[in-house]
């Protein structure tokens, strides 16, 4: 299984990251090492199966978060970010 990276456009990757810390979900610092450098690296769409329905499968819009020193990586739900009402559109 492969899991598709997609790109992020310099304004879609400041409104995640202006979320995330208007929900206290990021500090200033990686939560591994510390290093600041770090950001929203791209989104990617990742795949849920149902144990109980194996043929059911869906999918929850992620964002990805790196650390540029470590590579920590952290995955945020899309959905749970923005409300319906805005027109965030990936
Ligand atoms: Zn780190």
């Amino acid at each position: 299984m492969s899991y598709y990276i997609g790109v992020l456009t310099a304004d879609q990757q400041n409104r995640i990251f202006h979320q995330l810390a208007k929900k206290s979900a990021v500090t200033n610092s990686c939560d591994r090492c510390g290093s600041p450098k770090f950001g929203v690296l791209g989104r990617m769409h990742l795949p849920v199966h149902d144990p109980l329905h194996a043929e059911t499968t869906k999918d929850i819009p992620t964002v990805i978060v790196a650390c540029h020193d470590c590579g920590h990586l952290s995955l945020f739900a899309l959905e749970k970010l923005f409300s319906k009402e805005d027109e965030f559109v990936l």
